[in-house]
């Protein structure tokens, strides 16, 4: 029985994870949820998954959770605040993490899960954006098992050979081919892209997800975000990841050998085929996505990205290049700006604009440790919410 805390749970990738842990009662329990808001919907998965803990982060809400919780015959204990969060990903009798909160929130709790030497499913791409070699140290140093859920990265990882140890030449890889959908404006003319709204921003082609990660597919941020992501799982330099538009979402990411092999993994896009994937590696699982029918999906198309008319894709390249402290603040600012262009305050071609500026304005310095980060994190929001006071519509 492997024993499951999962942050986020309320989210995209917490309720694809829970879908997959219910197809599977006799291999996984819950010990602990984890969400912000939609208090009804961590009610139902405390019915349904009977945990140990449930952590809310709005104190108001938990006096009338426990009293539901009880009144429903549960002896789920509610916990809350950030260090509740941080509490349940340590826990001696908790196997394994899904980290699945969304943006910089999710960091701290992530790395205490890495601390404490656990499994991690890794959703939380913002994680490794900011703090790329402090989580990664911690993960090494404290023996924790680190399994990316990204889609990209989950096939990537399936590409290399097992057991691959950081070394890409080592391993005969000529380059990372990190695909991407080009999400929901790839045909918009770049005129258009103006007036575009949230709504639109987050009806994803392929994928159902959360909206912040919506728009940076829009924006192809989370394409940039994933680049960096990738740098850090797999020690590949930005020159080893090359980005190719596949407007199918069918292939999630192939690796391409010296010797001219190219693997790929394919499947429907659907998060739970990777989180099983990391539930049970390295054993496989069903996971309820549905076979891929080759001869109806017919044909896959792939294309060069557009760095031009996609500004925050070059933006992420810039920043890992640059390195230190400088895609902290891409993400920080990215995360500012999304949240504006959802509340309407700025338009879609800005959040690019806000997060150029903050680059440009702040000065990089070298991470060291945890505090250099959320240093530069808090900078960049507030060098951010600036621009987007300038920019506001
Ligand atoms: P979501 O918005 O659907 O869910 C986010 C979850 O985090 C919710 O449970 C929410 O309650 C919780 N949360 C939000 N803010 C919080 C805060 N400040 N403190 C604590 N908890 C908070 O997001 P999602 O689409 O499930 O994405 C989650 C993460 O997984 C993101 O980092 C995203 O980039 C990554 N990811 C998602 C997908 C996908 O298909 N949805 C794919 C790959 C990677
Ligand atoms: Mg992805």
């Amino acid at each position: 029985m492997q024993n499951l805390t999962i942050l986020g749970s309320t989210g995209s990738i917490g309720t694809s994870t829970l879908d997959v842990v219910a197809r599977h009662p006799d291999k996984y329990q819950v010990i602990a949820l984890t969400a912000h808001r939609q208090v009804d919907l961590l009610f139902r998965q405390c019915v349904q998954f009977k945990p140990c803990f449930a952590v809310l982060l709005d104190e108001l809400e938990v006096a009338p959770l426990r009293l539901r919780l009880r009144d429903a015959g549960l002896k789920t204990e509610v916990l809350c605040g950030a260090a509740a969060l941080e509490a349940v990903c340590t826990l001696p009798e908790v196997d394994t993490v899904m980290a699945a909160i969304v943006g910089a929130a999710g960091l701290r709790p992530t790395l205490a899960a890495a601390r404490a030497g656990k499994k991690i499913l890794l959703a939380n791409k913002e994680t490794l954006v900011m703090a790329g070699n402090v989580f990664m140290d911690t993960v090494q140093l404290n023996g924790a098992t680190l399994l990316p859920i990204d889609s990209e990265h989950n096939a990537i990882f399936q590409a290399l050979p097992r057991g691959y140890d950081g070394n890409l030449k080592g391993a005969g890889v000529r380059r990372i081919l990190l695909t991407a959908s080009g999400g929901p404006f790839r045909n918009t003319p770049t005129a258009e892209l103006q007036q575009v709204t949230p709504e639109q921003a987050c009806a994803h082609p392929n994928w159902v997800m959360g909206r912040k990660i919506s728009v940076d597919s829009a924006s192809m941020m989370n394409k940039g975000l994933e680049v960096i992501e990738a740098h850090w799982l797999f020690n590949a330099a930005a020159d080893d990841i090359q980005v190719v538009i596949h407007p199918q979402s069918v292939i999630h990411s192939l690796v391409e050998y010296v010797d001219g092999s190219v693997i790929a993994q394919l499947g429907n896009p659907d998060m739970r085929t990777p989180i099983a994937y990391g539930l049970a590696y390295p054993e496989r699982i069903e996971s309820g996505v549905a076979a891929l029918d080759l001869f109806k999906i017919a044909t896959l198309e792939f294309s060069a990205p557009d760095f031009e008319r996609f500004p925050c894709l070059a933006l992420a390249y810039q920043a890992l290049r640059v390195a230190g402290t400088a895609p902290a603040v891409l993400n920080a600012a990215n995360e500012i700006a999304v949240a504006a262009f959802l509340d309407k305050q700025i338009f879609f071609l800005a959040i690019a604009r806000v997060i150029e500026s903050v680059l440009n304005e702040l000065p990089v310095t070298q991470v060291t440790c945890l505090e250099d980060v959320l240093h530069a994190d808090k900078l960049a929001r507030r060098a951010a919410s600036k621009q987007v006071q300038l920019l506001t519509l």
